[in-house]
């Protein structure tokens, strides 16, 4: 038998997707033994050492390769992804930051024969992807050939006790494409079919391709009982409001009846998150905010001055406060936080060592609640709502797949809006639409985000 080239496996794959090939021919489609896809390398890890992490340049280290395709295990689900989005984990691991995760592979490699394929020498990140089904293990019940659909991110073994109350909580619980290999900025992936759900038929490809990850953890934190829980008529501060998760939280503030208090950091910002029905806007950079005085002192008397200003705008202090910048706002957040609100964290974009007065979050009796990803429930809920067209993808570019690099560059350098998508088998923009009458009725809110990025040149 002559071997066939992966190239030409990998283009009658994606033709017959965007030929609406059913899903019995998609089944019987030669699968090729390597594909493409964004890797960083083993030997690569210590490249950036000593170099300072505004300088680390993901275009360096982040490779177009080929790797081979994974054998597929019985829960698992091998997926063409038509598109994916730039997450910071993605800058994470590209910039080898804040620990290079090859520790995490080998990990997983020495859990089992399955967790064994993903101790390599090359790690696929990406943790976002839409595509198409193409093959799935014999344990697979709920998916087949053919189907199209989005995927989450929380790789849980479910048969781990721990991970039955809340996967979030199992010991096991990774990130697929940042704790486990095979991500989704590829042209195949693999993952579990309990990541899967079903893409939003409004939607294009690659503004289905961007959401599971943030959209899902926004949700935890803000709506789900795992989080913050908000109920309405709350105010809600959110740092990064024209962000990835930013944008999200705006929107489930303003559904849930509340009052988003958004910061951001230029005037163009400031106009998106009020082009979502955003009122008050902080813009941090033109109020000039110095939390910190040099880089072991902060300034409470600029953390009051926040504090104020939140008060003139929403007429009160806010009941949660939506936290990820780290180190340089937690202690303007706990600070500004009601009597008896929370700071809900999931992140520390800017240091991960944390300061904060704790006397104002004991005497005034606040919770500062960690929160991380959301479990299969929470990303299915999430992902719903954005296919009922309650929720909307916030995607202001897509990248082609050559390019993620550039768009991991960005997204490392703050100089996007809300999400980057990434067009890996997708040959161009705006394909994927399976329900145009839904989509006509929600264009205005889709395309918001995506003006400003693309008179950028993005
Ligand atoms: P983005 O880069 O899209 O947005 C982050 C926003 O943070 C920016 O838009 C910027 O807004 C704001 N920001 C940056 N620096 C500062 C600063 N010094 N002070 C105040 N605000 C700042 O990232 P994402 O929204 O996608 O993710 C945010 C963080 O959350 C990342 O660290 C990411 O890794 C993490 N994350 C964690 C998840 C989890 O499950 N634990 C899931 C998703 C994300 P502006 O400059 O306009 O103020």
């Amino acid at each position: 038998m002559v071997a066939s080239h992966p190239m030409s496996e990998i283009s009658a794959i994606r033709d017959a997707i965007l030929d609406g090939a059913p899903g019995d021919d998609l089944a019987t489609l030669a699968l090729p033994d390597s594909y493409r896809a964004a890797v960083v390398r083993a030997d690569e890890q210590e490249m950036f050492a000593g170099v300072p992490s505004e300088e680390k340049d993901p275009r360096k280290s982040l490779h177009i390769d080929d790797v081979p395709r994974p054998e597929l295990a019985p829960d698992e689900a091998l997926v063409a992804v038509m598109a994916s989005s730039v997450n910071f984990n993605t800058v994470w691991t590209s910039i080898f930051e804040p620990v290079p995760t090859f520790a995490f592979l080998q990990r997983l490699g020495r859990e089992s024969v399955w967790g064994a394929r993903h101790d390599q020498p090359f790690h696929v990140v990406g943790s976002d992807a839409a595509g198409v089904v193409l093959r799935v293990g014999s344990a697979v019940r709920s998916w087949k050939p053919g189907d199209a659909v989005t995927v989450h991110c929380n790789h849980v073994d479910d048969q781990d006790p721990s991970a039955h109350d809340d996967s979030m909580l199992a010991t096991n619980q990774r990130i697929w494409g940042y704790e486990t290999n095979y991500g989704g900025l590829g042209e195949l992936t693999v993952v579990k079919a309990n990541q899967l759900m079903p893409k939003p038929a409004h939607l294009t490809w690659e503004e289905a391709g961007v959401s599971a990850l943030t959209n899902s953890t926004s949700y935890r934190m803000l709506v789900s009982p795992n989080g913050a829980r908000m109920t309405q008529g709350q105010t809600v501060l959110i740092w990064g409001a024209s962000g990835g998760i930013g944008a999200y939280a705006c929107q489930y503030v303003l559904n849930g009846g509340g009052t988003p208090v958004a910061v951001v950091s230029s005037p163009e910002r400031a106009e998106l998150v009020r082009s979502m029905g955003v009122e008050h806007v902080i813009d941090r950079a033109e109020e000039g905010y110095r939390f910190w005085k040099d880089d072991q002192t902060q300034d409470p008397a600029e953390w009051r001055r926040l504090g104020k200003r939140i008060r003139e705008l929403a007429g009160t202090d806010p009941d949660i406060v939506f936290e990820h910048p780290g180190r340089s706002t937690m202690g303007a957040s706990v600070f500004v936080c009601t009597r008896g609100g929370t700071i809900v964290t999931c992140a520390a974009t800017t240091g991960f060592m944390i300061e904060y007065d704790n006397r104002y979050l004991w005497m005034n009796q606040k919770t500062l609640k960690g929160c991380h990803f959301a479990n299969y429930r929470e990303a299915w809920e999430a992902n719903r709502l954005i296919a009922e067209g309650r929720v909307h993808p916030v995607m202001s570019a897509a990248f082609p797949f050559d390019q993620v690099a550039e768009a991991v560059l960005q997204v490392h350098h703050n100089q996007h809006e809300g999400k980057l998508g990434v067009l890996v088998l997708a040959p161009e923009e705006g394909l994927g639409v399976t329900d145009p009458e839904r989509r006509d009725l929600h264009l205005d809110q889709i395309n918001r985000f995506r003006h400003p990025a693309a008179e950028k040149g993005a």
